[in-house]
């Protein structure tokens, strides 16, 4: 398969390039030159299917030879080694758990995906892959962990020193091994600011460094396989599916859609999302105009410019009727948040975070209005990685995993830096 760049449709490059440079050499996110189509004899069998043979299915024909079959169903397995439940919290509604991967949220599997992706492309090649990532929290430690122990690969994290929580600088700090942290004097911004200097920093043009954000299609498109697992588990109650996305940088719904386009037979798809409402907006009015970010308490979803949104045009050849047709989109705000959090644990018996939360909110807007689905939200990160607003809220102490108790126990580790010239001290070393 071949990618173009949106901003160029004649760049193209190969799955291969692609994953190793994320985005393309004008600044242009990369596209699938087309969308394969699933048989619908596997559709409509698709319950005799195992998992690794479904996720290999929808992901092949976007990779074609460029990763052999066998070594293809490793990656694959080793990207699912945990589990996808659907859970009816309701009548007809069901929470399709995705945090049960080793950082607790649904960017593992991306970043799993890609890591070993990217392990496979730098067999051969003997210099190692650098991966450079700012973080203010999630992503950092779901990539940390991908990679974690993947030869071939060092990965390098900044994070705002003192601006995340301790759980996410244990997952950030305590790994060791091919992961470093540097605890930047600063804010995201400035650590954000650092990453892209190094990118364009001529004098390190010898280093292969890379980065590992939402919009390689390494991490976007494995996104794809959990809205086949829900689908396989919830197809004998005999009604479509309406599947609600917590949204930020639109990556998650826009695999969603991938899925459908390719011949996954869900109902609807809704984009919902905290007040930085940009998207369902532009559902009303069909202008695109990005505000100010808003903190918020789902602050994995605190964007007002989603990078993906351009890849959903696309998809749609930017027809805004047959978009209306498959996507609905609602906004949030955190006093409703909290209110569907107390609902669904007092009424359902359900803890929800405050992003599985806002999915849930915009679900049944979705089906108050449209008679006749399936109801499915998507908890995109456990509850204990969120826990003030939700403990304040119920009044209760939500029990930490044991995954997560022996991290905590373990040491950080984290090299201070303040400046741009701290960084490439470093990365020069
Ligand atoms: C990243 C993230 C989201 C938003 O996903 P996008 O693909 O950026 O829309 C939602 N919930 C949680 C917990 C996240 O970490």
């Amino acid at each position: 398969m071949k990618y173009y760049s949106l901003n160029n449709h004649n760049i193209k490059t190969s799955f291969a390039a692609a994953a190793i440079t994320g985005i393309a050499p004008d600044k242009g996110l990369y596209f699938p030159e087309n969308v394969p189509q699933l048989e619908s004899d596997f559709i409509n069998n698709i319950e005799k299917y195992s998992d690794v043979e479904i996720a290999l299915k929808a992901i092949t024909p976007f990779i074609g030879d460029e990763i052999p079959q066998d070594i293809l169903r490793n990656i694959v397995e080793e990207t699912l080694s945990f589990d996808f439940p659907t859970v009816e919290v309701e009548n007809g509604i069901y929470s399709l758990e995705l945090y049960h991967g080793p950082t607790l949220a649904f960017k593992d599997v991306g970043a799993r995906f890609m890591s070993r992706c990217l392990n496979y492309f730098s067999k051969g090649d003997n210099k190692k892959t650098t991966i450079l990532v700012a973080t203010s929290g999630d992503t950092g430690g779901a990539v940390a962990n991908g990679f974690l122990g993947v030869e071939g690969i060092n990965v390098v994290i900044l994070y705002p020193s003192g601006k995340v929580s301790n759980v996410q600088e244990k997952q950030l700090t305590a790994l060791g091994n091919n992961i470093t942290a540097l605890e930047v004097n600063g804010s995201f911004d400035d650590c954000q600011d650092m990453v892209k200097h190094a990118f364009l920093d001529e004098e390190l043009k010898h280093i292969n460094l890379t980065s590992a954000n939402s919009i390689n299609v390494a991490r976007w498109l494995p996104q794809m396989f959990y809205y086949f697992f829900a689908y396989k588990q919830l197809k004998h109650l005999g009604k479509p599916l309406a599947i609600s996305v917590p949204s930020g940088n639109f990556g998650n719904i826009c695999a969603g859609l991938m899925a459908k386009k390719i011949g996954l037979p869900v109902g609807h798809f809704i984009a919902s999302t905290n007040v930085n409402d940009t998207v369902p907006r532009f559902m009303q009015s069909q202008q695109y105009k990005p505000g100010t970010t808003t903190e918020t308490l789902s602050n994995a979803m605190d964007v007002s410019s989603p990078s993906n949104f351009v890849r959903i045009l696309e998809l749609f050849e930017s027809n805004f009727g047959s978009l209306k047709k498959d996507l609905s989109s609602y906004p949030f705000d955190d006093t409703e948040t909290l209110k569907a959090i107390n609902h669904l644990y007092n009424k359902h018996n359900y803890l929800a975070d405050p992003h599985g939360a806002v999915g849930y909110l915009g679900l049944k807007q979705f089906m108050e209005q449209n008679a006749g689905y399936t109801g499915v939200f998507l908890e995109t990160a456990h509850p204990v990685k969120f826990p003030q607003s939700i403990e304040k809220e119920l009044g209760i102490t939500i029990p930490v995993p044991d995954s997560l108790a022996s991290l905590l126990t373990v040491e950080k580790q984290a090299i201070a830096i303040k400046s741009y010239t701290d960084l490439k001290d470093y990365l020069l070393l």
